[in-house]
């Protein structure tokens, strides 16, 4: 059994970046979960699948393979056989995965890849339901969330540095959207587990956020 830290938390609360970095502090791997439901809703928008069709979304289940390497440490998604990690991070592409991972299928189709890269390796994954749902006896739960607003800004500058048009009241909306519909749906809710730590980001800086975790950790 590898060391195992949950970290989830809303859209933008800076998972990711902290996750990184305490990756790299620790020695852990790194894993993104959203990324999975990401590649999935790759999958679904080649096929041209409205999210609404639940039925269709639940068959194309069926012929999609997401798996998961290391490259320099770096994760790298494959849906069937094509590396997609660089078109994973576009709103259309989170919209997409918002949609669909509350579908029970959606879900049960990555939790065996989620769970045995945590079983063979030292890891610190976020995603939405890791302390809860995926790995409840995660050696550290981390709930790592910030406000709306802070949310939002730091979606738009790194969207705006990749070179992408966006306009920050929508990314604000679309925010909202996402907590409404990851915090209200019936499988695997997002909620902090009873024994997360807490750490609200809003006001704190990322080394800030990156020690603190550490302070937890082995
Ligand atoms: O974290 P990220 O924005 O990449 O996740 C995209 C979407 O995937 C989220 O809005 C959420 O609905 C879903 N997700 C999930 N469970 C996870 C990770 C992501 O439901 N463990």
């Amino acid at each position: 059994m590898g060391y195992n830290v949950a970290i989830d938390g809303p859209a933008g609360a800076g998972k990711s970046t902290i996750a990184k970095l305490v990756a790299k502090e620790k020695g852990y791997i790194y894993v993104d979960t959203g990324a999975m439901y990401r590649a999935l809703a790759i999958h679904f928008l080649k096929k041209g699948i409205a999210p609404e069709n639940t039925e269709d979304v639940i068959d194309a289940c069926r012929d999609a393979d997401v798996s998961i390497r290391y490259e320099d440490g770096a994760q790298q998604v494959y849906l069937n056989g094509e590396n997609v990690t660089g078109i994973l991070r576009t709103e259309e592409a989170g919209n997409m995965a918002s949609k669909t991972s509350g579908i029970p299928e959606v879900r049960e189709k990555l939790l065996e890849l989620q769970r045995t890269l945590a079983k063979e390796n030292d890891v610190i994954m976020d995603g939405r339901d890791i302390g809860t749902n995926i790995l409840p006896g995660a050696d550290v739960k981390i709930y790592l969330t910030a406000s709306v607003e802070t949310r939002a800004k730091r979606r738009y500058d790194e969207l705006k540095e990749k070179g992408e048009d966006c306009d920050l009241e929508q990314i604000a909306q679309d925010i909202k959207e996402r907590d409404e519909r990851d915090m209200n749906r019936e499988t695997a809710p997002l909620k902090k587990a009873e024994d997360a730590i807490l750490v609200d980001s809003s006001h704190m800086s990322i080394p800030e956020v990156v020690s603190e975790i550490c302070s937890h950790c082995r």
